[in-house]
C-alpha cells in the first residue's frame, strides 16, 4: 500500500470542538474539555472540506461550495432513507434531535464557520468494510473483468462492454485501511473473517437493500446510480447504522439516464454527476508518481456545475 498525500491538510478550530481526524475530505471533531453536557459527550461533529481526492491524493485547488453540497446531499438521502421514500428506516448516525437543523436556523452545536458543511453525529465503533455495491460495469471493476472477466473475483458473463448494466447489483467489499493506506478489494469470506459471518451478511444485504432502493429514487429523477459505497458503524446497542456521508457524488457515480440509453460512446453515455471529471483529467495528466498537477480552473469549475446539478435534480431545490 501507498501512501495518502494529506500532509497538507489544514482543518479550522471550532469553538466548541477539538479537532481529532482528518481524512482526505473530512475533519472530524470531539466536543472539547470546556463542554460538559452529558448530552453531546458522545458527538462528534463531521465538516466535509471543499477539497477533492482523486486516486488517493488530495488535490489542489479545491472545489468551491463541494462541502455544503456534499452535506445537504448526504442530509437529503439520509432522511429519504429513514422512511422518506416509503422504506423501512434505515438507522443512520445524524444525532436525535441535532438532525438537519432549519435551513434558515443553523443547529446551535455547529460553529458559524461550517454552517451548511457539518453534520452533529453519534461516535460510531466504524467497521472496517467499505460496502460497495455496484450495478453497472465501470472503473476498477471494468479493468479487473478486461483482464479475468470478473468483478472482485466474481465471474461475469463475457461481451460486457464499459459502462453496461450488470445483470443484477453486486456487493464488492473493500477493506478500510488504517490511515494512509489504500483500501483494498476482499471477497465476501474475508469480510466474514473481519465482522463474523452475522454481520457480514448483514452488511451485505443492507447495502444492497440501500442501493436498490436508492436506484429508483434516482430513475424518477432521470439518473442512474451506478455505483455507491457505504460506511456503517455500530451504535452503543450494536445496531447497525449508517454513517459517513451517503449517497454523495463523492462516494457515488451518477449518470445521466438519457445519455445513457442513447450515447454512442462509453464516455457518451457515461455522463457523470461526480467526480469522474477530475480523475479523467488527472489520468491523461499526471504519469501517477510525485505530487499530482494543480487542477486547471475549467475543470474545477464544470466539476462544481456537475454537482449542483445533480442535487438539483435530485432535491428538486
Ligand atoms: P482516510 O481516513 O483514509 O483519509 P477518507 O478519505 O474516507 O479516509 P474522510 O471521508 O475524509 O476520510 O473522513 C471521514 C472519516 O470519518 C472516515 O474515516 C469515516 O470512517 C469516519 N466516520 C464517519 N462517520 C463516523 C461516525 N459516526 N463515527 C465514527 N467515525 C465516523
Ligand atoms: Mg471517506
Amino acid at each position: 500500500a501507498g501512501t495518502v498525500d494529506n500532509g497538507h491538510v489544514t482543518s479550522p478550530e471550532l469553538p466548541g470542538w477539538r479537532h481529532v481526524y482528518s481524512g482526505k475530505v473530512r475533519d472530524l471533531y470531539v466536543p472539547d474539555a470546556a463542554t460538559s453536557d452529558e448530552a453531546v459527550a458522545d458527538r462528534m461533529l463531521v465538516v466535509a472540506s471543499d477539497r477533492v481526492s482523486a486516486f488517493d491524493f488530495v488535490l489542489e485547488p479545491g472545489i468551491p461550495g463541494k462541502g455544503v453540497l456534499l452535506t445537504t446531499l448526504s442530509l437529503w438521502w439520509f432522511d429519504q432513507l429513514a422512511g422518506g421514500d416509503g422504506g423501512r428506516g434505515i438507522p443512520n448516525h445524524l444525532a436525535a434531535n441535532v438532525v438537519l437543523g432549519d435551513d434558515d436556523e443553523p443547529h446551535p452545536l455547529v460553529p458559524e464557520a461550517v454552517a451548511g458543511r457539518a453534520m452533529v453525529v453519534r461516535s460510531l465503533e466504524m467497521l472496517p468494510v467499505e460496502c460497495v455495491v455496484r450495478g453497472y460495469l465501470t472503473g476498477s471493476g471494468w479493468a479487473e473483468y478486461q483482464a479475468s472477466g470478473t468483478v472482485c473475483g466474481i465471474p461475469l458473463p463475457a461481451g460486457l462492454g464499459d459502462g453496461d448494466r450488470l445483470p443484477e447489483p453486486l456487493f464488492t467489499p473493500a477493506y478500510k485501511a488504517p490511515m494512509g493506506e489504500h483500501d483494498e478489494n476482499i471477497s465476501f469470506a474475508q469480510t466474514i473473517d473481519l465482522v463474523g459471518a452475522e454481520r457480514a451478511h448483514e452488511l451485505r444485504d443492507t447495502s444492497l437493500e440501500i442501493y436498490t432502493r436508492a436506484t429508483a429514487t434516482a430513475e424518477r429523477h432521470g439518473l442512474i446510480l451506478a455505483d455507491t459505497k457505504f460506511e456503517f458503524g455500530l451504535d452503543d446497542g450494536g445496531e447497525l447504522t449508517l454513517a459517513d456521508e451517503v449517497l454523495t457524488s463523492d462516494s457515488s457515480r451518477y449518470w445521466d439516464a438519457a445519455a445513457w440509453q442513447t450515447g454512442t460512446t462509453p464516455a457518451a453515455r457515461m455522463a457523470s454527476f461526480d467526480k469522474q471529471i477530475v480523475r479523467d483529467w488527472l489520468a491523461a495528466n499526471w504519469d501517477k508518481r510525485g505530487t499530482p498537477p494543480p487542477l486547471p480552473a475549467d475543470i474545477v469549475e464544470r466539476t462544481a456545475d456537475r454537482y449542483r446539478e445533480l442535487l438539483q435534480r435530485l432535491t428538486e431545490r
